[in-house]
């Protein structure tokens, strides 16, 4: 089944009467838990059979992203911000005077930057922190 497909003929429950086991995305995520790319493997049915909520097997959910590391990302991106020249997309390990010069000192005066100082230019960085 590929993702975004409606999954058909799963068992429907109504709300208060799922078995054991299973859980509501919502509910998952009340637990720390993720449904990690498995499939529903039933509904839960509310208001009249107007709206479902999938159920995922508890036992086969994954646990959330660490928070930590979430932290880290977005700390990442605040970091690139500053540390990527935007003339040259070179990503430095340290800040750019970008606020005064507007790119790293290469692109300014010509000032050939150490190699050792920063990433080649890539859409995919790995994290420097
Ligand atoms: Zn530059």
């Amino acid at each position: 089944m590929r993702p975004g497909d409606q999954p058909q003929g799963l068992p429907e429950f109504r709300w208060r009467q799922a078995p054991k086991g299973l859980a509501t995305r919502r509910q998952l995520r009340a637990m720390g838990l993720r449904p990690g790319g498995q499939e529903p493997v039933a509904a839960i049915v509310c208001r009249r059979g107007k709206r479902r909520a999938w159920l995922y097997q508890i036992d086969r959910a994954k646990p959330k992203l660490p928070m930590t590391l979430a932290k880290e990302q977005a700390l990442d991106r605040a970091m690139e911000a500053r540390q990527r020249c935007p003339r040259c997309k070179r990503r430095y390990f340290h800040c750019l005077p970008l606020k005064t010069l507007g790119c790293c000192l290469e692109c300014h005066d010509g000032t050939p930057a150490d190699p050792g100082s920063y990433l080649p230019p890539a859409d995919d960085q790995p994290l420097a922190a």
